[in-house]
């Protein structure tokens, strides 16, 4: 009903002088209009790849090299004005059925229309989509005016606003500064609000507050949850900080060498989370009103090297509760466990003599 993009089996793949590498072998993930869902893991889990496949924004030697990126039509397409300081939209809906974004060439019309009005992505580094040499108005007002009919003047004065909105004080001046002359937090709130410009139904976060300060860092998630909720979008937020997901998730999807391990609500994982990926993530960070630590606790060893994925379960090499002979042999199909979450593990299901391991559904 209310489901806005559905990633089913999606995988990619990319070329080395070691043959084809997986970085994302089979995800699954589901965003719903106005949530937030969090996807988290460590680095090199393929949160970043899977971002970047939905919207074909990976670069070779990567591809997609199966799955569907089903991105449901917009039923409030041509309404009215959303009291944001844009026209209303003119264009028809992209498309009535969900449209499958992985069967879409990555330089085609069709993907960089829907980059640049259903889905947008912000990034870890804002001058990955900043100049340092242009005012911060111009380029705001250029990326208004590719999806808005507007003139120029028109569009600086949404970009005004669009600044405004994204809590950056006196926007009448800054709308003229430069990207250079600004604060890594006043960069990525720009970028922010470039991010917005179209007023997309969905914002893809790639770690925009990981490279800041706390406390800017806690003032750039505060805005993107007040965003969200104003205006109702769809959030993909990628993190490797649980605390980060206990802050602004709904939804969450715990991803461990290429592969979505546990999904369900934040509530649900947080107080009974069921994978040991899951319980070691949650273990690192410090608890309010715990035992207070000098160092957190890190999960033993390291992610393993996607071009050497160990046999039966990819966690096993670090996972407390392995058991032997079971989960160096068998893959750990997802598993429905109840109220919506789904776990990659051997301990449920009934490991050994599972007869329920249900793959992949409709949903
Ligand atoms: Fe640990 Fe086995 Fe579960 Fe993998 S399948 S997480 S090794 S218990
Ligand atoms: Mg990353």
């Amino acid at each position: 009903q209310d489901v806005l993009l559905q990633v089913r089996g999606l995988r990619t793949r990319f070329r080395t002088d070691h043959g084809e590498v997986p970085a994302v072998n089979g995800v699954d993930l589901t965003l719903r209009r106005g949530r937030t869902l969090c996807v988290v893991g460590e680095s090199g889990c393929g949160k970043s790849v899977t971002a970047r496949s939905i919207l074909q924004l990976v670069e070779p030697p990567g591809r997609i090299t199966g799955g569907r990126v089903l991105l449901h039509p917009d039923p409030d397409a041509g309404g009215a004005d959303t009291g944001d300081g844009h026209a209303p939209r003119t264009a028809p809906p992209v498309t009535a059925e969900p449209l499958d974004l992985a069967s879409l060439g990555p330089k085609g019309t069709r993907i960089r229309r829907v980059r640049g009005r259903d889905v947008s992505m912000i990034f870890q580094e804002p001058m990955a989509s900043l100049s340092l040499v242009h005012r911060v108005g111009n380029q705001i007002g250029e990326a208004i005016r590719v999806h808005t009919p507007v003139s120029k003047k028109e569009a600086r004065t949404m970009s005004v606003g669009l600044l405004g909105q994204v809590g950056i004080p006196n926007p009448e001046r800054l709308v003229d500064a430069y990207p250079f002359q600004l604060s890594g937090g006043m960069r990525q709130r720009v970028m922010i609000a470039m991010a917005l410009s179209c007023r997309p139904r969905l914002l893809i976060a790639d770690e925009p507050t990981t490279a800041l300060d706390v406390t800017t860092q806690a003032q750039i998630l505060d805005l993107l949850a007040d965003l969200q909720e104003r205006r109702g979008m769809g959030m993909m937020f990628i993190t490797h900080d649980m605390g980060v997901v206990a802050e602004i998730a709904d939804d969450v999807a715990v991803m461990y060498l290429g592969n979505v391990v546990e999904r369900g609500t934040v509530d649900d994982v947080f107080h009974a989370p069921k994978h040991p990926y899951t319980r070691a993530l949650l273990e690192s960070i410090p608890r309010m009103g715990g035992p207070r630590r000098d160092r957190l606790p890190a999960i033993r060893g390291t992610v393993p090297d996607p071009a050497h994925r160990p046999t039966g379960c990819v966690f096993r090499d670090r996972c407390d509760s392995a058991m032997p002979g079971l989960c160096d042999t068998v893959d750990p199909p997802p598993i429905d466990v109840g109220g919506g979450r789904r776990v990659s593990c051997l301990l449920y299901g009934g490991a050994g003599d599972r007869t329920t391991g249900e793959q992949d559904g409709a949903q």
